[in-house]
């Protein structure tokens, strides 16, 4: 495993480590303790989380409900709250999904912004991330609020196959109320986001 391996300017560089653990695949205990053991040293939080569901997070099919497309995206909190950025071949993305469905879907959306070396990339980059319209990988994506399944291996040919069905076969519902009915708190997030963002694009433009 890469925490096993992992150099001690790396430890020194990060406050906390988050372990998946996957059945059937579980750490060693000896492993566990060597792990805890570097992460004292360094004073780093090491967290091990079992996995034993998953949720769905794509759709092969997509939908072609545009009001869906817009509850999924407004609802999203890999992008608006866990802000899982991404960057990749000088471009940004408000999450890893812009990058990879256009990708293996072929759909050529182009789902990011080209990272400039200029005064205007601030702004252009708040622009982006507060945009209020849904990306085009929105269509093919759960974001979320993706059904929970248990966690079973399969074969790696067959891991699109269950992905095959429209969107709406792969949508929590509930999920989705529940996340629509707590806009208020969500909104609240999204205003102190706006508003450190924009004291970021200010220091920016002042540096
Ligand atoms: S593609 Fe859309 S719904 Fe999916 S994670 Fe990105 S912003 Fe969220």
């Amino acid at each position: 495993m890469l925490l096993a391996r992992a150099e001690p300017a790396v430890w020194s560089a990060i406050d906390e480590v988050q372990v998946s653990v996957y059945p059937g695949h579980e750490p060693s205990k000896d492993e566990i303790s060597h792990w805890l053991e570097r992460a004292m040293q360094h004073g780093v939080e090491v967290r091990l989380r079992p996995m034993s569901k998953f949720m769905e997070s794509y759709s092969e099919q997509g939908t072609d409900d545009p009001v869906l497309v817009r509850r999924i995206y407004d609802t999203c909190l890999v992008a608006h709250v866990w802000r899982c950025y991404n960057v990749a071949d000088g471009r940004f993305y408000k999450c890893p999904q812009a990058h990879f469905l256009p990708k293996f879907l072929n759909t050529r959306a182009d789902d990011g912004i080209v990272i400039a070396d200029d005064d205007s990339f601030g702004a252009a980059l708040l622009a982006y991330l507060n945009a209020d319209v849904p990306l085009e990988s929105c269509r093919n994506c759960l974001g979320a609020v993706g059904k929970f399944f248990p966690h079973e291996e399969i074969r790696g040919v067959q891991w699109r196959d269950p992905q095959r069905v429209p969107t709406e076969d792969l949508v929590d519902w509930e999920q989705l109320v529940k996340l629509e009915n707590t806009q208020y708190v969500y909104s609240l997030i999204m205003r102190d986001r706006r508003a450190a963002d924009a004291e970021a694009v200010v220091r920016l433009d002042r540096s």
